[in-house]
């Protein structure tokens, strides 16, 4: 049985003020919830990690980071390694997320190695996956998918994958308002369940959450969690309002 899992992603937004109070409100609305029906993370800003996680310490609500560098330490200017997130609080990290791809130019390769340090360093990672409009148009979505998938677990035993969320985050739904039909969400899960399936075992298919993220909100959380294979939801925007991303947890609970 898998336990729903609403990941919030808070991108550069917020500051330590306004991460904190955001973090304390979710923690404090949804206390009767998270830990026994779902669980819930947040992923703030790097710079506001210590603060977030040291305010929601006696919640169940877990912290992330948004990235992750895959060197233990040493001479990388401006990265963070997975045992400083651990030293501070976090459980999980992002790996992939499509900004990161798209945006900053993180290859496969890249977002591998940083999902192999995050389980090495005893993080959570969340890889995320998921195609193009050029892709979804040119009927690329399961090669996309497949291949980003394929990569981003290379060389990891079935142990280890245990320990990964995948998110299934089409780049024309995130931030535009346009989301996936529950339809195509689904259709995308299933066709990641069979190939974690074909890649490791049925036990660890059935057991793998994956998340869909694209425009997620109050309104639209519930039909995509009705889904079979929906575990649950990344939420970019509406995470940054506690009242909707507390419709959404309670929503997918
Ligand atoms: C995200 O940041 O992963 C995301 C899905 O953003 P939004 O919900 O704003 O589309």
């Amino acid at each position: 049985m898998r336990k729903p899992f609403v990941a919030g992603n808070w991108k550069m937004n917020t500051d330590t003020h306004t991460s904190v109070n955001l973090a304390r409100r979710v923690a404090s609305d949804s206390s009767e919830l998270v830990g026994h029906n779902i669980t819930v993370a947040v992923f703030p800003p790097f710079v506001y990690l210590h603060s977030v996680a040291q305010a929601v310490s006696a919640s169940n609500i877990a912290v992330g980071a948004q990235d992750v560098y895959f060197e233990p330490k040493g001479a990388f200017t401006g990265e963070i390694s997975a045992s400083m997130l651990k030293d501070i609080g976090c459980i999980y990290t992002l790996c992939g997320h499509s900004e990161r791809r798209h945006v900053i130019g993180e290859t496969d390769e890249l977002i591998n190695k940083k999902v192999a340090a995050s389980i090495s360093g005893g993080l959570l990672p969340i890889l995320c996956v998921g195609e193009l409009l050029s892709e979804r148009d040119a009927s690329k979505t399961e090669e996309v998918v497949t291949r980003q998938l394929k990569n981003g677990l290379a060389g990891l035993s079935t142990e280890k994958v245990s320990a990964v969320t995948i998110a299934y985050e089409p780049v024309w739904a995130i931030g535009t308002g346009r989301t996936a039909t529950s339809q195509q969400a689904q259709e995308v899960h299933d066709i990641v369940r069979k190939l974690l399936a074909e890649m490791y075992d049925s036990e660890l298919a059935e057991e793998t959450r994956i998340l869909y993220g694209g425009s997620v909100t109050p309104g639209n959380s519930a039909e995509l969690m009705s889904q079979p294979d929906v575990d649950g939801l990344l939420v970019g925007g509406a995470s940054l309002n506690a009242d909707d991303f507390l419709a959404i947890i309670r929503s997918a609970a």
